[in-house]
């Protein structure tokens, strides 16, 4: 089907899709069979079973993902988690250093503070916004870079582009989390990155009932990756695919309407005197606004902020907002809210939090595709009884 020439949002909708119809099905079916009729396959990694990741629904989302993002191929998981452990535990070996951005998902830094160590793997941090701090962090067994193109949860966006040359320079392999940015505002394999990764639980699925990752690149990494992800396991169920196949149609529409209602959400909470501070890289005093006008197509739908009555206003305010549902995770088409230090970050300690910038009074805020001003209504109501 489509098309190495159509943009993204005809791509979501038809590439990958199979040449001819199956008996004339407008939306592929679901191939809920673990295992599939042997036809003379020689190689392990090509029999027909669940586990190998190649059903035809596994198939239709691998090309339409390399396709959505430019890429030589694609992969996808049983979560975001599996995407990210499985690429790292394919692609390098005990001994290998690799750097990583300082400010990362807390379940992908707790993975790295924690297990990395008894795997042999040695890591630095590095401030993704300095790139003059990055050489002196090389070792002779530096490997591997890892970023997040939109940091969870302070919505940092670092020197993505300086950060994939140093990464080519240096012959390190470029990885980059693009969960918050989508394939919509930012497709990393333009952008010279090796491997793109992403929780499709969120934004790719987009209606918060599946939990999936991707993994998106270079065909000769993905490959090797896949051929992992046979040993650990971590396959994405064909039900579970079907749903993403079926989310993922509606992406581009989903995540335009997102972008556009976060900023006038980021612009509303601003210029709010109880607001003490806001992260959106879309208002003009983000420290990385001109380099996220540079590098994104949209500056996404996720917002975080403080108010200046500290934790138990943020507390009171997340009792008293009424659309927003007070939740874990992002992405979805409703609007979530959640205290990170009690979430998604709930895993490092107090004081790393500290270190990291990460108060207990920040509110985290995935802006559904409501109605804008139903949305900025209802905060103005919960910050006027916070
Ligand atoms: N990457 C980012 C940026 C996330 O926010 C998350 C989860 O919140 C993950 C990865 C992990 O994804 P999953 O929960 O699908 O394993």
């Amino acid at each position: 089907m489509a098309s190495g020439n159509h943009r993204i949002d005809t791509r979501l909708i038809h590439a990958g899709e199979p040449d001819k119809r199956i008996c004339g099905a407008v939306s592929l079916p679901v191939f809920q069979s673990s295992t599939f009729e042997y036809a003379g396959q020689s190689n392990y990694d090509d029999l027909k079973y669940i586990r190998m990741n190649n059903t035809p629904n596994h198939e239709v989302l691998h090309k339409k993902l390399a396709a959505i993002e430019n890429a030589g191929a694609a992969l996808v998981t049983a979560s975001g988690m599996a995407a990210i452990s499985t690429t790292l535990l394919a692609l390098f070996s005990p001994g290998d250093h690799i750097l990583v951005q300082d400010c990362l998902y807390g379940g992908t830094r707790d993975f790295i503070a924690s297990d990395f160590a008894p795997l042999g793997f040695q890591f630095d941090f590095i401030d993704a916004d300095d790139p003059a701090s990055w050489t002196a962090k090389i070792k002779a067994n530096t490997r591997g870079l890892y970023a997040e193109t939109i940091t969870n949860p302070l919505l940092q966006v670092g020197d993505l582009k300086a950060l994939s040359e140093f990464a080519r320079t240096n012959g390190l392999i470029s990885m980059i989390d693009n969960t918050f940015a989508t394939p919509v505002n930012f497709r990393p394999a333009e952008w010279g990155y090796d491997i793109s990764l992403h929780s499709c639980t969120k934004y790719l699925n987009g209606h918060s009932d599946i939990v999936a990752g991707a993994v998106i690149g270079r065909e000769d990494m993905v490959k090797k990756i896949a051929h992992k992800l046979i040993h650990l396991g971590g396959s994405l169920d064909p039900h579970a695919c079907f749903l993403l196949h079926r989310g993922m149609k509606t992406l581009a529409v989903r995540i335009r309407h997102q972008n556009r209602s976060a900023q006038a959400i980021a612009e509303y909470l601003a210029g709010h005197p109880a607001i003490l501070r806001v992260n959106y890289p879309g208002l003009p005093d983000h420290p990385g606004h001109d380099r996220a006008r540079r590098l994104l197509a949209g500056f996404g739908g996720m917002i975080s902020f403080e108010l200046k009555g500290g934790l138990s206003a943020a507390e009171q305010f997340m009792q008293q907002v009424t659309v927003p549902i007070v939740a874990p995770s992002l992405g979805g088409v409703e609007t979530l809210v959640t205290r990170p230090a009690t979430t998604s970050h709930a895993g490092m300690r107090p004081e790393e939090r500290q270190a990291a910038g990460i108060s207990d009074s920040l509110i985290r805020l995935s802006v559904g595709i409501e109605d804008t001003q139903d949305l900025i209504d209802d905060v103005d109501n919960a910050l006027a009884g916070s």
